[in-house]
């Protein structure tokens, strides 16, 4: 079945085909480890765990990277701005490289707590510094660069397809950035390779180069390490939409001159979260976390749930009001499903044919840009339809939880019918059985409880039990 993605180079939803058979390079913009990341940031990273799993799901070998930009990312896309790094330090009374590893670690915690998969390659800006200066050469000598007040700049006018992703002219393209006039550049849309002379007189982080000491420009590390890490041809890129003007711009130009040829096949973009009054910014410091929603009662399935209601490339408005809804909604899916499989029963018969035929219903949706409202009628279907036993139906979604990642195969607790009185007499009489070294006995009773969704742990503390 064809896999359809839009595509924002062509403005179309294009068929996926991936340049290697059976594998896809996939390539995510990832975070500036300088504060935690907010949810709307996170909105992306889910978009973007949903991408991975679908092409997954559907047969693709997925090699996944990510950079981390842990050096250079000025405030505002284009070079102007402070460093987001230094603000961070300077705010927390501690090393750049302290807050990079600190926030960097935050990242993937919440990650890990929206079920978002690590990536198969997370790559760090300054481990890959030699890198960047050897990209830099490369354009230098095929004259693509030019010095300016002891920086490197990108001439964006020798390279005729800049404006290519965004579909703007350049005038579009000027007006849109609102960027302070750098007396230095050429063209206002050139954009810095390598500082030597940032305005932040204080740099900390700092390497030689032929230029003199100095750091990368933001828009380098992408290029050089998804071409490092997935080569020249890349199957899809990724990234919220407000890289199209600028960042993802200026990588496809760089990157482009260096190669000679065209560099990203699919430029996937995912639509912003806005808060109800108004837009997210990170560098504002007021914004939304997920230890926030954590602390206002919302587990952070609860907010997967919440973007996954709604199509990636749709602007989502966030209100507490709505994330309440959504955390209603999955309760009330996550009991349906708790009560199908609570009542699996091994001997049951599977009907393949019955399972495939609603597998590819799902495929048909994921395939088709991500459908994954559609993809929830499907496991909606699944869980209403009388003609499925409960042995199938469980089979299907934690098939389909392969994608979504909503913990859909954990009971909801209050959803188990326990028994507690009868639970902890039989627990009383194990023990029993095994201090009289009965061990038949007491391994009868843990399959007696087992087959009730109990699971005893036998700890220092003592027995204790929980539901499956
Ligand atoms: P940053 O750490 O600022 O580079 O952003 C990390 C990712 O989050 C990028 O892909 C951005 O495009 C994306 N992003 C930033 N703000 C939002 C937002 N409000 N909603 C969705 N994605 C966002
Ligand atoms: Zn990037």
């Amino acid at each position: 079945m064809a896999f359809y993605l839009y595509n924002t180079l062509s403005r179309e939803k294009d068929e996926f085909i991936s340049a290697k058979p059976g594998k896809v390079g996939l390539y995510t913009c990832g975070p500036t480890v300088y504060n935690y990341a907010h949810i709307g940031n996170l909105r992306t990273y889910i978009f973007e765990d949903v991408l991975k799993k679908s092409l997954e799901y559907v047969g693709y070998k997925v090699k996944h990277v990510m950079n981390v930009t842990d050096v250079g990312h000025l405030q505002s896309d284009s070079d102007e701005g402070e460093d987001k790094m230094a603000i961070g330090a300077s705010r927390e009374k501690k090393t750049v490289w302290e807050i990079a590893k600190f926030y960097e670690d935050a990242f993937f915690e919440d990650c890990k707590k929206l079920n978002i998969k690590r990536p198969t390659v997370v790559c760090r800006a300054t481990e890959h510094i030699d890198d960047m200066i050897s990209f830099i050469k490369d354009l230098e000598e095929k004259g693509y660069t030019y010095e300016a007040n002891g920086n490197v700049y990108f001439e964006i006018d020798k390279f005729k397809d800049y404006t290519k992703l965004a579909n703007l002219s350049i005038d579009e393209l000027e007006a849109g950035s609102r960027i302070e006039i750098d007396p230095n550049k050429k063209n206002p849309l050139d954009f810095v390779l390598w500082f030597t002379n940032s305005k932040f007189a204080n740099q900390i982080m700092q390497w030689d180069s032929p230029w003199g000491r100095g750091f990368p420009g933001w828009h380098l590390e992408c290029s050089t390490m998804s071409i490092k890490y997935l080569g020249e041809n890349i199957d899809i890129h990724c990234g919220g939409i407000d890289h199209i003007p600028v960042h993802h711009t200026n990588e496809i130009a760089q990157s482009e001159a260096s190669l000679g040829h065209k560099w990203v096949n699919y430029w996937v973009h995912g639509e912003f979260l806005v808060l109800d009054g108004g837009k997210m910014s990170k560098s504002s410091g007021d914004f939304l976390t997920v230890s926030r929603l954590e602390k206002e009662g919302f587990s952070p399935l609860d907010y997967r749930y919440f973007c996954l209601q709604s199509r990636y490339r749709k602007q989502l408005v966030f209100s507490f009001e709505s994330l309440d809804d959504a955390k209603k909604g999955y309760k009330a899916l996550k009991k349906k499903i708790s009560s199908i499989i609570g009542e699996v029963n091994d001997n049951l018969p599977v009907d393949n044919s019955k399972l495939e035929t609603y597998k590819q219903k799902f495929i048909e949706h994921i395939s088709d840009d991500l459908n994954i409202a559609n993809a929830f009628t499907v496991l909606n279907e699944v869980i209403k339809d009388n003609q499925l036993n409960n042995k199938e139906k469980a089979n299907l979604i934690e098939e389909f939880d392969k994608v979504l990642s909503l913990d859909l195969m954990i009971m909801e607790k209050e959803a188990v019918n326990v028994n507690e009185e009868l639970v902890n007499q039989l627990i009383v009489q194990r023990n029993e059985a095994r201090k009289a070294k009965d061990y038949s006995r007491a391994d009868e009773i843990r399959n007696e409880l087992l087959a009730m969704n109990i699971e005893i742990l036998d700890t220092k503390e003592g027995t204790t039990w929980r539901a499956k």
